[in-house]
């Protein structure tokens, strides 16, 4: 079977989406196996390893069925596995609005235009921000979201910086900024926003209010 022809794939399963603009609708998420990054406050590390490969008509088949209009491919990392593009050209094929969230540091060129982005910008808390990969900003415009997940003042100034320097508004109005549950008080992100008057939006991963820290598969 050639290697687009199938995925490494963590669990397919329905439930409300947690983050980004998208954030409270109902979502089918698609996890494949493995990431490249080890970010220090990852909280998908059960998805580095193991996994199922199935035939990608297979994933389209499970993903389809479970019949939410919006679909998201996650990880890990979706962008390592080369059945990804195709199945993001297949899922939008097939009239669903497709998310991609991605870690940043893998290629998006490639991606379908008309799959929604959901690119992570790396702040140095995570210990792996040495490895954004800022020309996948050329390939970034209004219909994307870039993400930045804060653990602390520091992560918070340079993405304020980066914000700033790299004239990230101009390309979308979906800024994202997080905190690492537990690491820094939402409170204190939203007084510092406020201060900057900062273009991003303050999100809470709902689905770790609604559930809990370290819920897997909700
Ligand atoms: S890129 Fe995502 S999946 Fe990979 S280590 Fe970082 S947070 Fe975890």
């Amino acid at each position: 079977m050639p290697k687009e022809d199938s995925l490494v794939i963590h669990e397919i399963y329905a439930s409300i989406q947690g983050e980004s603009t998208f954030a409270g609708l109902r979502c089918t998420f698609v996890r494949t196996t493995g990431c490249n990054l080890r970010c220090s406050w990852c909280d998908t590390p059960q998805a580095f390893y193991g996994g199922t490969r199935m035939a990608r008509a297979d994933v389209l088949t499970q993903a389809l069925a479970l019949g939410t209009p919006l679909v998201e491919l996650t990880g890990g990392e979706p962008l390592l596995q080369p059945g990804t593009l195709p199945l993001l050209r297949e899922l939008c094929d097939a009239g669903r609005t497709v998310l991609i969230e991605t870690s940043g540091e893998a290629d998006v060129s490639r991606v379908d235009p008309r799959v929604h982005k959901i690119m992570d910008l790396k702040a140095p808390g995570s210990g792996e921000s040495h490895r954004n990969r800022w020309s996948n900003l050329d390939h970034i415009g209004a219909r994307d979201e870039l993400k930045f997940v804060l653990a602390s003042r520091h992560d918070y100034e340079w993405m304020r910086d980066v914000v700033r320097a790299r004239g990230l508004a101009s390309r979308t109005p979906h800024l994202l900024a997080s905190t690492v549950f537990g690491a820094l008080s939402p409170r204190e992100l939203v007084s510092w926003v406020m201060e900057d008057a900062l273009p991003v939006r303050v999100q809470l991963q709902m689905h770790k209010v609604i559930w809990s820290a370290d819920a897997t598969g909700v």
